[in-house]
């Protein structure tokens, strides 16, 4: 698939490694029906460019050209109180010499404090120059167009990026990811049988997979849904797909088929902590060192440890999952993360 014509401005000097993980595999294995477990592999987001990576960085690289192409001085951008695609977006626009507004949407009542640790720290360090809290529900797209209408009375403009970056042109981040991938996996003579990614906005699953169709790779991609269950989490996924291949002009049809995801793992609600996130974020750290966040990948792995002793995988098939980063809010958890409150399964 041929990017080269879109506008890119690159935060990341190469691609994030792709590697195995020995130890986890044999602690996840231990725990599996005898005979079964899966080799897991990570793809690690988490280290992209943008203090500290994550998946937002790969759209808004598209993104953010865009929005220099059209002359804008600020970004626009909304999320929930501890919203990594803010922060990212934050940092973007430092990189950029522009100004950053938010629209913070309080999806569990009362829950974003300004004093609060993790990202909401990072925005007051980072010098995020406005947010506008609003309830739960509220048109956040409408809350934006009002932040935009008074940066344009001082004279200003600002552009718009879309909740989690997931749009057409965002999407074309993970476009990039898979093409990423595919010369990964080629130079380090690596077969992976079946990828794990977080589907949320759907930005990254939805690119995945379009990058995948696009370049004829044939592997299937299992999302683990962090806010919904597949009858509502679908529809927005394969609607993101089409939309970033139609945006590429590609005479390519998504299969609905194609568009799988797992819902268990998010309850009892998004970004409310669950116990198998914490045992995820656990053992992650404890055998290989790395960093999970108990908003998103500590869910999403916890998805993939679920299915593995369900049986879901062959024995020895070999599973990459994508790092999409957000340790920052570990911080805003530390108590749960630690297990030292009580938290449902
Ligand atoms: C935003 C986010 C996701 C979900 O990605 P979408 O593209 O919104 O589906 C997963 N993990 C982390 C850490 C995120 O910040």
């Amino acid at each position: 698939m041929d990017l080269s014509r879109f506008p890119r401005r690159r935060y990341t000097q190469g691609p994030t490694p792709l590697e195995f993980l020995p130890r986890f595999t044999e602690a996840l294995r231990a725990s599996c029906p005898a005979g079964s477990g899966p080799n897991v592999w990570i793809k690690r987001d988490d280290m992209l460019g943008l203090t500290p990576g994550g998946n937002k960085t790969r759209k808004l690289e598209f993104l953010v050209a865009d929005a220099l192409a059209q002359g804008a001085d600020t970004l626009i951008t909304c999320g929930a109180p501890q919203s990594n695609h803010c922060r990212a977006t934050l940092c973007a626009a430092i990189k950029e010499g522009m100004k950053c507004r938010f629209v913070i949407e309080e999806r569990v009542p009362k829950s974003y404090k300004p004093e609060a640790s993790g990202n909401n720290f990072l925005f007051r360090l980072l010098g995020v120059e406005a947010i506008t809290v609003v309830p739960a529900g509220s048109n956040m797209l409408e809350a934006m167009q009002q932040v935009a209408a008074d940066l344009a009375k001082e004279g200003r403009k600002g552009y718009i990026v879309p909740g989690g970056g997931s749009n057409a042109l965002g999407g074309l981040g993970y476009v990039a990811c898979a093409q990423e991938l595919q010369q990964q996996f080629f130079e380090q003579g690596v077969q992976i049988d079946r990828v794990v990614v977080g589907s949320g906005s759907s930005g990254t699953h939805g690119g995945l997979l379009a990058g995948f169709m696009g370049n004829h790779i044939n592997i299937p991609i299992v999302g683990i849904g962090v806010s919904r269950d597949p009858v509502d989490q679908n529809p927005l996924v394969h609607k993101e797909a089409q939309a970033v291949v139609d945006l590429l002009g590609l005479d390519i049809t998504i299969p609905r088929a194609a568009v799988v995801s797992y819902g268990d793992w998010w309850r009892p609600k998004y970004s409310v902590p669950n116990a198998a996130m914490v045992e995820a974020v656990q053992v992650l750290a404890r055998t290989e060192a790395i960093l999970l966040d108990p908003v998103y990948t500590g869910k999403i792995m916890a998805g993939l440890m679920g299915l593995a002793r369900k049986g879901f995988f062959r024995a020895d098939e070999n599973v990459l999952f994508i790092h999409t980063g957000g340790a920052p809010s570990l911080h805003a958890y530390e108590a749960e993360v630690l297990g030292l409150t009580e938290l449902t399964a």
